[in-house]
């Protein structure tokens, strides 16, 4: 399996990556994790837009979910007829009812390009076994892990400090977990993880490789790597187009 970072800019777009998004790739078949904010130009960088088997949706922040509005777009009006291949999204419940709402669809839906499906605990998409687990968060929100090729990579999604997310992502091979916050600062409750927690959970989890994403333009990746360094010391931080085979 291979990991591709698309973007993992925390909360909104930064100057340098788009919001979260993660192209997974095992045996020919490929999946996106997370379609956040200007994903969608780069992942055109990285992949054929139009080869992608499936998108799994952690919950529906737009930092996470709203290139799936301009995705439909790609397929709807692409030149040389209507896609015959629906895209199956995997998300909350009300996935379908906010794309709509979003794009300010009036009579219609995307139901002819984007195949939405409610996410549940666990469902396969071609080699990709998928296993999800709600995490604390405003909104419904999952940790999602995915089994290919004899590797395991556990994404927490948004999340706030959870007990299971460790006891969720053991041995995986990669971890990659959010570190929004900070230690130093005053952070709201339930929401993100600081890196030392990212960290200090991916070693709970006896994961291999941990590798920090999330990451919020108001912080410097220098605090951030130096804050998770100090609980795990190869810890390391996403950017966009970091590749890691596992
Ligand atoms: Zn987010
Ligand atoms: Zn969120």
């Amino acid at each position: 399996m291979r990991l591709t970072v698309i973007g993992c800019a925390g909360s909104y777009p930064g100057p340098d990556s788009p919001a979260s998004c993660y192209l997974l790739e095992s045996d020919g078949s490929r999946i996106v994790l997370d379609m956040g904010n200007g994903s969608l130009g780069a992942l055109q960088a990285v992949t054929d837009i139009y080869d992608i088997d499936a998108v799994v949706l952690s919950h529906l922040h737009v930092d996470h979910f709203i290139d799936l509005t301009s995705y439909y777009v790609a397929l709807k009006y692409r030149p040389g007829g209507h896609p015959t291949r629906r895209v199956p999204v995997w998300g909350p419940a009300a996935t379908s009812q906010r794309l709509v709402a979003a794009y300010g669809l009036t009579g219609s839906d995307m139901s002819g390009e984007l195949d939405v499906r409610e996410i549940t605990e666990d469902f396969q998409v071609g080699p990709f076994r998928i296993t999800t687990r709600r995490v604390p968060h405003p909104i419904e929100a999952r940790a999602i892990r995915v089994a290919a090729g004899g590797a395991t990579l556990t994404y927490s999604g948004d999340t706030g400090p959870h007990p299971e997310l460790a006891d969720f992502a053991r041995g995986s091979d990669v971890a990659l977990f959010e570190a929004s916050f900070l230690s130093r600062d005053d952070n709201p409750r339930d929401l993100h993880l600081t890196a030392a927690e990212a960290a200090a959970a991916a070693t709970q989890a006896g994961a291999d490789r941990v590798v920090l994403t999330h990451l919020v333009p108001w912080n410097s990746r220098a605090d951030t790597l130096a804050e998770a360094r100090a609980v795990r010391s190869d810890a390391e931080l996403a950017h966009p187009g970091l590749v890691v085979d596992l």
